[in-house]
């Protein structure tokens, strides 16, 4: 997706120009008020509450300060009514909108019925009607044109945000009655740029995202040109607003702004479109290259309007930019830390110049807890993103002058094929995404040394990892772990076949368990531990004894160093039952085993696991049997006594019949034994 930004959008000349009232005032005194919000954007208006500023509505009520009145204008009697309450009037009434309220006034004395074109809501029009003394008629649109019912001369001015072409109907609506009509073209030049720039621009792109507050007459407008051109449109007032299906399947979207948007929310919303971008870095120029050209002819228009205004704008302007020191983007500076608030950190850079650094940029992993990162008073190095020339607020990045600090180690590391470490942050569509200082791209084929089905699975865990690319332009870094793991892996491999010999025990990592054994990894050779050589016992599956993971000692009982094979035994390492069987089980004891095994001439019966010994078929029972069966069942408890053992060929005789011929004896005995009491 290309991310394209508006020719013009974003503050205008009147907008940058109260604001810069107020920051002055700010710097100058303790208590500053606005009449009203400064601007119809909600945090902008937020951001200056944090610095103490205050929204006056009502001058008779509120305690009389230095009352700054927006740009919007208002009407003579506030003026008054703020003097006779003792209120110190700063005007930041746009000039165009003054040359608006002073056509207003002097078409009304000369006798014409005033029509102001516009939305009669708006305090813009709200003040340019109250300097006719309230006899001016707003109209909204041709149709309230067409229904009025008007003799003589009117004159018609307009809203300075509003549409070229709603002025041009409600005209034509007017030349069609008996009127002798005086028109004045009252829309602001910037506001026509930035509509003209939507038009533009919504005839290339798939779908438009409109930024600006929700009351703002002018964003409202840009959204409605942009709907109204069938474009999927949608007006946000800040990038969290941004929704990812707005742009499912779109190859081309615009951006523009309201005239009372900062380019540091632009700036964010361009960003963070950029990142749901597959070609983001390309994009980013793109729209970078695009608001640089936007604001150099910003400037240029604002030249051109300050010309206009007559030389004590001039010489304002000229004073402003003596007082701002300018600044480059990509300069690296190093500015004090004022403001700490969740969504952003304000830093003063000297002078007059402030900046802005948003939550995303203070850090290359956004932090929880800004706070915690940085503090009021700390000196920190950023780096310009945004040269916001009008007002000095520029916008500032910590992280990006952290990681091109950090860019310096990593080329060195990547030079000297350093292994770094790093922990994994995130998995994405891809591969996981690792802070080693920037944040830094592992792709998924690069994660182990096979396949990896779920990268979930190492979010929080540290991985060990080289440098296979880096960009210091863009300040990326794509690593492997797998690099990493197969060359350990083959140094490995090359001193285990060095030293491996038969008869050794070594110690070696279960890797995979299968129905006949156990690979077990000895470093970088697998040998095999089949099911047969894990116990002295009988077991039914590998997993009866091992787990996959565990690091064990085995026995080397084969190495075929032609076809690179390696059999392992596990039991061998472990103590031979047969070793204490005589001193275990004299002969003549008589014990319990468990019958596991039938033959046709008798039982097998466990003593304990590794050692089982045979009960002959003629020793099952005191009589004559035909089948062992018949007797006996396997995992049957039995009474046996031991009668031979012949520790050389691991033999044990036992027979169930003795015990029974010596309990027999016994009772014979016993009887005897009474009678002769
Ligand atoms: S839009 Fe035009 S008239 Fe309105 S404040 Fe901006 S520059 Fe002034």
């Amino acid at each position: 997706m290309q991310v394209i930004l508006a020719e013009h959008a974003g503050f205008c000349f009147g907008v940058q120009k109260a604001l810069d009232k107020v920051e002055e005032e700010l710097q100058k005194h303790d208590h500053v008020s606005t009449y009203g919000p400064l601007i119809h954007n909600p945090q902008v208006v937020e951001r200056l509450a944090q610095q103490g500023v205050q929204a006056i509505e009502d001058l008779h009520t509120a305690n009389p300060t230095r009352v700054v009145i927006r740009s919007h204008g208002v009407g003579p009697e506030v003026y008054s009514c703020a003097e006779q309450r003792g209120f110190t009037v700063i005007d930041a009434t746009c000039p165009f909108v003054k040359k608006v309220q002073k056509a207003a006034q002097r078409f009304t004395d000369q006798g014409y019925q005033v029509l102001v074109a516009g939305d009669r809501e708006h305090p813009e029009v709200q003040g340019i009607v109250a300097w006719t003394g309230g006899k001016a008629l707003v109209v909204a649109n041709q149709k309230e044109a067409e229904a009025l019912n008007l003799l003589g001369k009117v004159a018609l001015i307009a809203q300075t945000t509003l549409k070229e072409s709603t002025l041009r109907e409600i005209s034509q609506a007017l030349h069609q009655k008996e009127l002798q009509v005086e028109v004045e073209n009252t829309i602001c030049s910037a506001t026509a740029k930035r509509q003209e720039a939507a038009q533009k621009l919504v005839e290339q792109v798939d779908v438009m995202v409109v930024i600006g507050g929700r009351n703002s007459s002018n964003t409202k407008k840009l959204a409605q040109i942009c709907q109204e051109a069938g474009v999927p449109t949608y007006h946000i007032e800040k990038p969290e607003e941004l929704d990812c299906h707005y742009f499912k399947n779109v190859q081309k979207a615009g951006v523009t702004a309201g005239a009372s948007t900062p380019h540091w929310i632009i700036e964010e919303v361009v960003q963070r479109m950029s990142e749901w971008n597959q070609e983001e870095n390309e994009n980013k120029e793109i729209a970078t290259e695009q608001e640089a050209a936007k604001v150099e002819e910003e400037v240029t228009s604002q030249d051109v309007e300050m010309e206009d205004m007559g030389s004590s704008f001039e010489e304002t302007f000229k004073k402003y930019e003596e007082e701002h020191k300018k600044y480059e983007e990509g300069q690296l500076i190093t500015g004090e830390v004022v403001k700490v608030s969740y969504d952003e950190v304000l830093i003063h850079v000297g002078g007059k110049s402030e900046g802005v650094i948003p939550r995303r940029e203070i850090a290359p992993r956004v932090p929880e807890n800004v706070e915690e990162i940085v503090k009021v008073g700390q000196k920190i190095p950023v780096i310009v993103l945004r040269a916001e020339n009008e007002d000095g607020t520029l916008l500032l990045s910590r992280r990006r002058a952290i990681e091109k600090e950090k860019m310096v180690s990593l080329k060195e590391a990547k030079e000297r094929e350093e292994i770094l470490t790093g922990e994994v942050v995130a998995a994405v569509k891809g591969g996981l995404r690792v802070d080693i200082g920037i944040i830094g791209f592992v792709p998924a084929s690069h994660v182990e040394r096979g396949f990896v089905e779920n990268l979930d699975q190492y979010v929080g865990q540290t991985l060990r990892m080289k440098i296979m690319e880096i960009d210091d332009q863009r300040n990326n870094a794509v690593l492997s772990q797998k690099v990493v793991l197969e060359e350990e892996y083959q140094k490995a491999r090359k001193e285990t076949w060095g030293e491996i010999e038969e008869h050794q025990k070594r110690r070696g990592t279960v890797r995979r368990l299968t129905d006949f054994g156990a690979f077990v990894d000895l470093g970088g050779v697998d040998g095999l531990l089949h099911i047969s050589e894990m116990s002295w016992g009988r077991i039914k599956h590998p997993g009866d004894v091992l787990k996959e993971g565990d690091l064990i000692e085995v026995y080397v009982l084969k190495v075929d160093r032609d076809k690179e094979k390696v059999s392992l035994g596990l039991k061998q390492v472990l103590p031979n039952p047969w070793d204490t069987v005589a001193e275990k089980y004299p002969i003549g004891s008589i014990i319990e085993v468990t019958v596991v095994r039938l033959t046709t001439f008798g039982a097998f019966a466990e003593l304990e696991p590794g050692v089982d010994g045979l009960i002959h078929i003629s020793q099952l029972a005191d009589r004559r049997v035909n089948k062992p069966e018949d007797v006996v069942a396997v995992g049957q408890q039995v009474t046996v006594k031991v009668l031979d053992i012949k520790e050389d060929e691991r033999r044990i005789s036992l027979s169930i019949r003795a015990v029974q011929d010596d309990q027999e004896q016994e009772e014979v005995q016993s009887y005897l034994d009474n009678q002769e009491g």
